[in-house]
């Protein structure tokens, strides 16, 4: 490793004439991103080696985190804060005329994942390695990631997110480790000679699973994990050695194509399950490469079949991997000789299961036929495990159909992941008190009465390197100026801050790092999207998927009554506010994107009415991501985390603002609950309806959007705007669809219920923000409070309570 400033300029000078063959004076700023990329690459890939061949010869037990979706942005800024390098290289690239900001933007963000789920998987790989523990990630290199949003008049357009046309300098692809994987053909049960049964699988089709992967690095030791992408190729198989004939050659470009197709792109559905079969192909690619894999490594320890889940833990993420379980299986009887006892023992023991939603649209289900003509093996088995569940429900609770119904895996000719999840593990978990409690009490009731023993909870995290030390600099100088550096090992010592909840000084120093951000914000804004906004407005912020129950609409009808109370009367009271949004649809949600279109043309009105102007903005910031949530989140005062009460199962970005001394404005759903409990009634704005509330209505039906239609003016006054003529419809129908769903279809999501106090507590928030001493105290008392969120302690909750293991790198 270079030992300093000059060293590093030396050896990063030299890594560009000997990769790239330019001079620093002609190099581009390409260039020097992938030089920089090279050189650290030479030394993660030393404490690579050490680290896997320690895991190797120590025989620790190692956790495989399986997971369709790893959001994990940029990694050039975050691999550098890890290896304790930022300075050193930001100076020295200085030195040289390159800005170390500049190069990290010339990283693709890889958006391998949706958003939370996807994001989630990316931090708890950060957590895994820097807290030394032998935890690993199995995915999928999508050739496209997450669509690139366009806004064009107002609407979001798709575009493919070509992540790997720039050099992805992270990735080492492993052709020798390639697997294969087989989908459809025929199965027969054969009888041997010795009179037992094996599996003749004839006329599949196969496909080679080829891994990438991407170093994981832990924060200041020498532990470097491994995030391995599958990504599917055809075989090289002879077909192609024996055409000869034009056609021959055309039907296996063919052939290649369907094949390469798996690992083509991500679904961009996010809490939305659509049954398309390639879908169930990328889930199936993906668990039979990482099972095999994960064998392939337990059988180079030479021990017995059954001390497998001793040495492995294989984790699920949602039940998109759910699959793993009878691939296990197949693998184990079928190509280890196991019978199926020792095998389910062995399959149980070593997978574990968290549980992500209970939106019914999200419940993964799979119409039976599609899942035996695409995996014959898989369907048998599949079917054999529910055979014998039901048969020892049938022991335990004779007689008692209606249970057994609705506990079985295969039922209206559908499999249920959630539940072959829940019957092929030994533990489920819940991402937020309150949701491990719904899944309790409620959505997986009957599944708990059963089995009380495997449900747990484990409230989710973010890792506070990327999302406090890394996205606020100046935020974690101050904190460790302040309360020293142990903070950075234990977030809980966050607290520490506490003492200076009246300290004049250090208040007035958070204020200033809070408005030296917002003022970073409003330039990236300004040329990001022209829109001039105020630096030292309230900036309240909304930025995750749009989603009917994230409630984006209920901000967006806010912002219209706020504009109408400044029209009709301009002395009206407000504080200054810049309303900031940023979120992708899903291409197919009509309704969502709706929204999006209403909330551009909100901000067309406002931002072109000279009349409001110095009052308030609305900025919908294009293309959200990763790198964009890390400039945003440290500028934002409002944390505008609104979802219905009930829906949102915990929320990590919540987490990430309350560590940036944003305030939640929030109903009590998810984590926001364990927010609530941590800073009490006076640092957070609560409203809105409780989740028992919301269930309640659900179960009675006793909800009547008309009714608050009715009986309010200002809700009424607000959405007959969105169809009759005025400044956001003009007379055209556009929000025709918007209005329906809140009055014809009874607003689903309760956003009209919550109108009234919503727009209450947003005036309460205008009226304290003028406080700026009582302002920067909750401030304070929220990133003070913040250290449970760090997903470091999530991890360490999994690694004792779920897979038993004990931190085993290398810690230096
Ligand atoms: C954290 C994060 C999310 C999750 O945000 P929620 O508000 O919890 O839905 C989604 N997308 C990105 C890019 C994120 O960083």
């Amino acid at each position: 490793m270079f030992s300093d400033k000059e060293d590093f300029k030396q050896s990063f000078s030299e890594k560009l004439e000997t990769t790239l063959g330019k001079k620093v004076d002609s190099a581009t700023e390409t260039d020097a991103y992938r030089a920089l990329g090279s050189l650290l690459t030479d030394e993660i890939n030393k404490n690579w080696l050490k680290t896997n061949k320690h895991y190797q010869e120590s025989k620790e037990k190692q956790v495989y985190y399986f997971s369709m979706e790893f959001l994990i942005g940029r990694l050039m800024g975050n691999n550098l804060l890890n290896m304790q390098l930022l300075n050193t290289v930001r100076n020295g690239l200085d030195e040289l005329g390159f800005s170390l900001t500049e190069l990290e933007e010339k990283e693709s963000d890889a958006g391998l994942g949706n958003g939370g789920l996807g994001r989630l998987a990316a931090c708890f790989l950060d957590s895994l390695a820097s807290l030394g523990y032998a935890g690993h990630g199995y995915g999928i290199r999508y050739k496209y990631g997450m669509f690139d949003q366009r806004i064009i008049d107002g609407y979001q357009v798709e575009l493919p997110d070509r992540w790997l046309s720039k050099e992805y300098v992270w990735e080492v692809r492993r052709p020798e480790e390639a697997l294969e994987v087989r989908f459809g053909g025929e199965v027969e049960m054969v009888e041997e000679k010795s009179g037992a049964l094996t599996c003749k699988h004839t006329n599949y089709e196969q496909v080679r699973a080829v891994p990438y992967d991407v170093p994981v690095v832990g924060f200041d030791n020498e532990t470097v994990n491994t995030l391995r992408l599958w990504s599917a190729e055809a075989s090289e198989d002879d077909t192609l050695k024996k055409a000869s004939k034009q056609s021959d050659f055309d039907n296996f470009l063919e052939h290649k194509r369907s094949l390469e197709e798996i690992s083509e792109f991500l679904y961009p559905d996010d809490s939305h399950e659509e049954g398309k079969r390639l879908r169930l192909k990328q889930e199936y690619f993906l668990v039979s490469s990482g099972v095999q894999n994960a064998l392939d490594n337990f059988e180079k320890l030479n021990l017995p079949l059954t001390t497998f889940p001793d040495h492995a833990a294989l984790h699920i993420n949602d039940t998109h991997p759910a699959l793993l379980i009878p691939e296990l299986m197949r693998i184990l009887m079928d190509e280890r000789g196991l019978g199926w006892e020792e095998a389910w023992d062995i399959t149980q023991a070593s997978v574990s299961y968290t549980n992500h939603t209970t939106l019914s649209e999200a419940l993964e289900t799979w119409p039976v036929g599609m899942v035996r003509s695409l995996l014959p093996r898989i369907f048998m088995i599949i079917d054999e495990i529910n055979e014998r569940f039901c048969q020892t429900l049938w022991e335990r609770y004779p007689g008692d159909f209606d249970r057994i119904a609705s506990l079985a895996i295969i039922a209206d000719g559908h499999v249920k992941m959630a539940h072959l999840s829940i019957v092929g593990s030994h533990s489920v978990n819940g991402v937020a008190k309150l949701h491990t409690d719904i899944l309790k009490k409620r959505e997986m009731k009957i599944f708990y009465d059963t089995f009380p023993e495997r449900f747990n909870n484990k409230t989710n995290g973010i890792t506070h390197r990327r999302w406090l030390m890394h996205a606020n600099e100046p935020l974690s100088a101050l904190i460790t100026e302040s309360i020293g550096d142990q903070w950075v090992r234990q977030p809980d010592r966050l607290q520490d801050l506490l003492k200076y909840k009246e300290d004049t000084s250090f208040l007035n120093r958070l204020n200033d790092i809070k408005q030296e951000k917002k003022e970073e914000l409003t330039a990236f804004i300004k040329d990001y999207s022209n829109i001039t906004i105020d630096p030292s407005s309230i900036f309240d912020v909304q930025i995750k998927r749009l989603h009917g129950y994230k409630r984006q609409l209920l901000n967006a009808l806010h912002i219209m009554h706020l504009y109408n109370n400044l029209k009709a009367n301009p002395n009206f009271n407000m504080t200054p506010r810049t309303f900031i949004f940023g979120a992708k649809a899903a291409p197919s949600y009509h309704f969502a994107k709706k929204v999006i279109k209403l909330i551009h043309t909100i901000a067309s009105v406002v931002n072109n009415d000279p009349a409001v102007r110095n009052r308030m903005k609305v900025v919908f910031l294009e293309n959200y991501s990763v790198s964009m949530a890390e400039r945003i989140i440290p500028a934002t005062n409002i944390s505008e985390q609104i979802s219905t009460a009930s829906k949102e199962a915990s929320g990590t970005g919540n987490m990430k603002f309350m560590m940036n001394g944003a305030i939640t404005l929030g109903t009590m759903d998810g984590a926001n609950v364990e927010i609530h409990d941590l800073v009490g009634d006076d640092h957070i704005y609560t409203f809105g309806l409780s989740s028992d509330e919301v269930l309640e209505y659900y179960k009675n039906g006793f909800y009547s959007s008309r009714k608050v239609y009715d009986e309010d003016d200002r809700v009424r006054h607000t959405l007959d705007q969105l169809i009759h003529y005025s400044p956001f419809s003009k007379g055209e129908t556009e929000f025709q669809d918007i209005y329906d769903n809140l009055i014809t279809y009874n607003d689903e999501f309760f956003v009209l219920k919550d109108f009234a106090s919503y727009i209450d507590t947003q005036a309460k928030i205008s009226e304290d923000y003028l406080d700026t001493r009582l302002w920067n105290e909750k401030s304070l008392v929220n990133i003070a409070r913040s250290g449970k969120f760090s997903s470091d302690r999530t991890i360490q909750e999994y690694a004792s309570e779920i897979w038993k293991i004990e931190p085993s790198g290398i810690l230096k």
